[in-house]
Order: structure tokens, then sequence, then C-alpha cells
């Protein structure tokens, strides 16, 4: 339920209804917002009638019931969109904010030739995987602390923030302390026992879609945060498990769209994963951003034939840069022009033989 304040409603209103939202057994949640606040009444074994009885209490506008099993992230509860500050970067803000990178960190001058091409290109953020859930046990694992490290670096030499995966619970404070955003990946999308964790903390949190989850049960993920504590919630749809083998996944963009509709978190599009083509990165990275996606998260690697992780489905620097310019991105201003020193250097070169 939700109890809607009037806009004179003064303090001492508004703690007299937090306190007997509590003493009918519920935790109240509160959304100061410019005009009103809004308590969200949320919990499953206290007293409903008496929350209902709220509606006489003085200050309080009306009492409605929720339509949805979520709550907190239901737009019904706050219709303002949340925007999410990672290391500086703005997400949900109304612009579309481009994450790419490697699927895997494989070596420092992989990533770092990496973090400065889609820099260049305009990219906001670097993604790469330092722990990789792998279908098989034979497959790259991911470096692991050494892949942080690697990421740190990149970030701090390019200005761009990061996001990594965490598979388990034992890993949450190592690659928190480095990561300015953290992932939880498709398949750990209901680890109720990693979402818990992470909700007692603050660093962002990007929540990929599980492949066969339902919108329901995606946003029931993220109420597990939200529920814990942790309102820096950053959605992802990475495509689904359909009867259709000819891509990877299914990105289904309707999902975005309604996404949108139901929660007041952002949404990004994963058109690496969701599609696993190449060549169809580029379509639905738009057709994503035209659903209303804050966001999109791009595989791209130096050298996809050689990648240790999601070749197939990686951009080159050249691939990436050129998908920016379509998006109407301007390339930034390069951040290694050739120094004097160096071209004095090349010069030398060119006359020894
Ligand atoms: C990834 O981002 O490389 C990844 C493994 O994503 P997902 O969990 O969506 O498969
Ligand atoms: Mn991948």
């Amino acid at each position: 339920m939700i109890v809607n304040m009037t806009n004179l409603a003064t303090r001492e209103e508004i703690d007299h209804v937090i306190e007997r939202i509590r003493e009918c057994g519920f935790q109240a949640h509160v959304i100061e917002g410019a005009e009103r606040t809004v308590i969200g009444v949320v919990g499953s074994n206290g007293r409903r009638a008496e929350i209902e009885a709220l509606k006489a209490a003085p200050g309080v506008a009306e009492v409605i019931q929720i339509a949805h099993p979520f709550k907190l992230v239901s737009r019904q509860l706050r219709q303002q969109r949340t925007v999410v500050d990672v290391g500086g970067q703005k997400i949900g803000d109304g612009g579309l904010i481009v994450i790419a990178g490697p699927c895997s960190v494989e070596s420092a001058d992989q990533l770092m030739e990496t973090a400065r091409a889609v820099r260049k290109a305009g990219a906001n953020m670097l993604r790469g995987g330092a722990y990789k859930p792998r279908t098989s046990p034979y497959d790259f694992q991911g470096l692991g602390v050494e892949a942080l490290r690697f990421l740190r670096e990149a970030s701090e030499e390019t200005g761009l923030p990061i996001v990594t995966e965490v598979m388990s619970e034992t890993d949450v404070e190592i690659v928190a302390e480095y990561a300015d955003m953290v992932q939880v990946g498709a398949r750990n999308m209901q680890n109720f026992s990693l979402l818990r964790r992470l909700a007692t903390m603050r660093c962002p949190i990007l929540l990929k879609r599980g492949p066969s989850a339902t919108v329901k049960e995606w946003l029931l993920a993220a109420e597990y945060l939200l529920a814990g504590g942790n309102p820096n919630v950053v959605l992802c749809e990475r495509g689904i498990k359909t009867f259709e083998t000819a891509t990877r996944n299914t990105l289904d963009l309707a999902a975005v769209a309604l996404v949108k509709e139901l929660s007041h978190l952002p949404v990004l599009a994963d058109p690496s994963h969701g599609t696993g083509v190449r060549s169809l990165i580029g379509p639905m990275s738009k057709a994503a951003a035209a659903a209303g996606a804050d966001g999109l998260i791009i595989e791209v690697h130096p050298c996809p034939e050689r990648a240790l992780s999601d070749g197939p489905q990686s951009l080159d620097l050249t691939g990436f840069a050129l998908l920016m310019k379509d998006l109407g991105r301007e390339p930034v201003e390069d951040l290694y022009p050739r120094t004097a020193a160096v071209s004095a250097a090349d010069q030398l070169a060119s006359t020894l033989t």
C-alpha cells in the first residue's frame, strides 16, 4: 500500500503516519517529493485494515493499493525517475549512456587499448569481466583480482567509471572496492543471498535480466536490493531464451518499454548478449534507444577473433567508433596527442634502416 500525504502535510503529521505504519507491523519507505511526501508500506505480516484506516489521519490525502507485487521499484510509488550516479556518470537522466569494453579482461594491454579507443569514440563507461560465468568449466574463467587492478588502472587513465560482474558473495567486498558499479549477471539474477548482501551496500548495481526470467521476476529481484536498503539499481535487458536459434538470445525490447512504464529505475539494453551476432549490434542499439532505453552495454575487443570469450558478438575498435558515429556521438578529444618528443623519436626511427 501507499500513503500519499497532502502537499500541506506537516512534519508532525508525516512522522505520525510513519509511526503508525511501524506500529501496525510494516516498514515505512519515505519518498520526499518536491511537492508532497509519499510513504510506501512494505511487509507482509502487518495489520492492513489499520493502514487503510489512516485515510482518516491528518495530512493524509489517500491510501492506495499497489497493483503489483513489486513495490519499491514501482512507478506507482515513485513517479519521478531514479537517476543513478556511477562515479560521476549519471544514468537515467534522459540521455543515452554507452558502456563499452571487452567481455573478459584478458591482459593489461588488451584492456587499456580498448579503454582508450572506446573513450575516444565517446563511451561513457568501461566494462570488462574479471570473474566470468562460463557454461563450461574448461573455458576461460577470468583473471579475478588481477583484472580488477587492470580495470582500475584503465579507469584512472581514461576517466571512465567501470562496471564488472560479481559472481559470488565471497567476492562482493573486493569487487566493490575496485568497481564503480557492480554487475549481477543474468545467471545470478535470482541468487537471493547475493542480492541480500549487495542490498546492504551503497554501490550502484547493474541487475541483468535472467535468460528465463519474466519481467515480474526481474523487478522482484530488483525489489530485494531496494528493500534491503540499496536504491542505486540499474536494470539491463540482455536477451531471453526462446525457441529461436538464429540469434544467441532474443533481445526483448518490449520489456525495456514495459519496464519504463512499470518502474522508476533506469533500464539499459545489451545488444551483444541479446543477439550474439556482431552485425545485429548496430540495428538493435538504435532500436533499444527508440524503445526508451537509458543506455547500452556493448562488448568491444581489439581483435575479436582472438577473444577468450564472446568474440563473435564483439565489435572491433573501428566497428565501435562507427556505431558511435551512427548514434550521433562526436568523438571526444584525443587523450593521447602525439607529443613532439614522440614525433622526434619517430623521425629518428624512420631514418634508421
Ligand atoms: C557479460 O556481461 O559478459 C555476461 C556474462 O552477461 P550476462 O550475465 O548477461 O550473460
Ligand atoms: Mn560476454
